[in-house]
């Protein structure tokens, strides 16, 4: 049997959506189920993680790791996953996943796996990833005993019917690490949505041409309470930070709607928003690739179809 251990992914004292669709994709497996979570001031958060699906909660709750540093919370994730007998060990699609996966592997001897969206068990585990930017899928099977994934922004959905048992167990408090010091960690000061966490995205392209086009369409992100994003084309033209793209070089986003307003859909692209439940295109070119991809598509001058959009908006809004 596998024993799977998820990193709770926790955001200002806020445990995220995506640990419970980890546990719940864990819980499908028919694994073992364990959560480790790391922060100050996070142990009221217990009864949510086993209702998310965990049967152990391993908490290492300190004010010394109230900020984010990669060292000490791999020292959490490795105690925890030695005490569990973790087969698995499973970070959610954040920065801080991304740096702490592969330490976790060194020290554990194991494999490391980014960006998968499957996993299935066996005598050997196999885990799917896309890989150049999306044109292939690669299956791989893992040959060493115990494999630490990446999962991929919504790759795995929760379920509604699934909840663990509480078992809080306190882990011990790593020492600083003093190779890297993390003083203060600067959040986005614009205030916009943050483009991971935001259930509606809309991106901007070329097609919007210049400041005016990009109003616009943040009109409509404002409308929706939506995140806005952006091809890579308006970031190196300099109208969008470097935040804001979607894609292979930029965020990868997996949204219930991402609307694509004037984008092509190249493949780098595509890389980023391809996961999202539902896609929303519009385009003046009927042959654009991001047709391809989309399940609504609107041919169109983005100038005349914006409003448009808000004005419906306005009126099932009543
Ligand atoms: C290594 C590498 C990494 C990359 N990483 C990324 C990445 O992470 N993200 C990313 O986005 N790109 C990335 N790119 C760039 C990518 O290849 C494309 O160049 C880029 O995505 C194009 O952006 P765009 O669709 O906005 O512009 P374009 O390709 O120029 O498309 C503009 C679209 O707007 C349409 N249009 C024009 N006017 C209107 C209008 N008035 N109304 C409606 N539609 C209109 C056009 O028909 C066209 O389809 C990368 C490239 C490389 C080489």
């Amino acid at each position: 049997m596998a024993n799977i251990l998820v990193i709770a992914d926790i955001k200002d004292g806020v445990l995220k959506s995506s640990t419970a669709e980890l546990l719940s994709k864990a819980k499908q497996l028919g694994a073992k189920t364990a959560v480790v979570a790391i922060g100050s001031n996070i142990e009221s958060l217990t009864k949510e993680l086993a209702a998310a699906g965990s049967d152990t909660q391993y908490i290492a709750d300190d004010p010394s790791l109230a900020l984010f540093s990669a060292g000490p919370y791999a020292a959490c994730v490795v105690e925890a996953a030695k005490a569990f007998e973790a087969t698995m060990i499973w970070f959610g699609f954040s920065e801080t996943g991304k740096t702490v996966a592969p330490r976790v592997a060194v020290q554990l001897n194991a494999a490391c796996a980014t960006e998968i969206t499957d996993v299935t068990l066996g005598e050997q585990i196999q885990v799917v990833r896309p890989a150049i930017a999306g044109k292939v899928i690669q299956r791989i099977k893992v040959n060493t005993q115990i494999l630490v994934a990446v999962v991929r922004a919504g790759a795995f959905e929760a379920t509604a019917d699934i909840s663990g048992t509480e078992n809080a167990v306190k882990l011990s408090i790593p020492a600083a690490d003093l190779r890297a010091v993390i003083k203060e960690i600067l959040s986005d000061a614009s205030g916009d949505i943050d483009l991971a966490d935001a259930d509606i995205v809309i991106s901007v392209g070329r097609g919007a041409k210049d400041q005016a086009g990009i109003d616009l369409v943040k009109g409509l992100a404002n409308d929706l309470g939506a995140g806005f994003g952006s091809s890579r084309a308006m970031v190196d033209g300099g109208f969008m930070a470097h935040n804001k793209q979607v894609g292979q070089t930029g965020k990868i986003v997996a949204p219930s709607l991402y609307m694509a307003m004037g984008i092509s859909g190249a493949i780098q692209h595509l890389a980023g928003m391809t996961g999202s439940k539902t896609i929303l295109a519009v385009n003046k070119d009927p042959e654009a690739p991001i047709f391809n991809v989309a399940d609504y598509g609107i041919v169109g001058d983005l100038f005349e179809v914006v409003p448009i959009l808000q004005e419906e908006i306005k009126k099932i809004r009543g």
